[in-house]
């Protein structure tokens, strides 16, 4: 049994939308401090199964654990993010008037319920944590910048030291490399590679060369269930997947 000692545990998941089955008893685990890549066509359930996971959208039937135990199909979208999932969109929402460094200050504060944020004094701990997201993020250099100057690949870094101000157990990244320059491209596979040494990551992309680069296990999904998982190589000569997605 899979379930207690895997940090996310999807089982027979099935939801539809209007008499539209967007997910169709779809199967998931991820075990704790993995990094797993979720690829498949337009419409495939992708960005649905996130919705499962963060409480967004209930599941019609099926299991939804976190850390062996917790059923999130329990639970409402502000406890589960309490309880250490953080999700990524595909945009960007960084605050472009304030510095690197304040955008950081503030994710760190909200996590705690601050809302007077910037007027809070920062521990020497807390900065040490800042330092050491701004270098997990690659944003050393820029800290005192405002955030609206940085490229669009740096913004999309930034978000995601912002997600890990709140020491996520589990971060949920939608198509992070989408716009990005190609030495962006490569350093963010590194990155989450480095994010995922202390948490686990799962990450949604269309970007082969980049699901590649990040050599980690990989799940295909298609019409809302698993067409293939394992090694990229092994996905993509699956006959399955070159018909609904790569031959495309
Ligand atoms: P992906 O992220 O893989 O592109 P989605 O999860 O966005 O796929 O969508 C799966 C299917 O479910 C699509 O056909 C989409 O139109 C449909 N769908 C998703 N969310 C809703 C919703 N809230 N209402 C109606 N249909 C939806």
């Amino acid at each position: 049994d899979l379930k207690p000692k895997s940090l996310l545990y999807l089982d027979g998941v099935s939801v539809s939308f209007d008499g539209f089955k967007a997910l169709n008893s779809l199967s998931l685990v991820v075990e704790p401090g993995e990094l797993r890549a979720i690829i498949g066509p337009n419409g495939a359930g992708k960005t649905t199964m996130m919705d499962i996971i963060t409480g967004k959208t209930r599941p019609d039937e099926g299991e939804v654990f976190f850390n062996g135990n917790v059923d999130l199909t329990k639970l409402d979208e502000a406890d589960i993010a309490q309880l250490g999932i953080g999700r990524k969109f595909q945009k960007p929402t960084v605050f472009e008037s304030h510095t690197v460094w304040d955008n950081l200050e503030l994710a760190l504060n909200r996590e705690r319920g601050v809302f007077a944020t910037l007027f809070y004094t920062l521990s020497a701990e807390d900065r040490i944590r800042i330092d050491e997201i701004l270098d997990t993020v690659r944003l050393t250099g820029r800290r005192n910048d405002l955030a609206a100057d940085l490229s669009h690949g740096q913004k999309q870094w930034l978000e995601i030291g912002m997600l890990l101000a709140q020491e996520p157990q589990l971060l949920l990244v939608d198509e992070p490399v989408a716009g990005m320059t190609d030495a962006e491209t490569a350093e963010t596979a590194l990155l989450l590679r480095q994010i995922a040494r202390t948490r686990s990551v799962v990450v949604v992309e269309h970007d082969m060369g980049f699901i590649r680069d990040l050599g980690v296990k990989v799940t295909c999904l298609a019409e809302g269930s698993v067409l293939a998982e394992g090694s990229i190589d092994f996905v993509s000569n699956d006959p399955k997947v070159i018909e609904n997605y790569l031959g495309r």
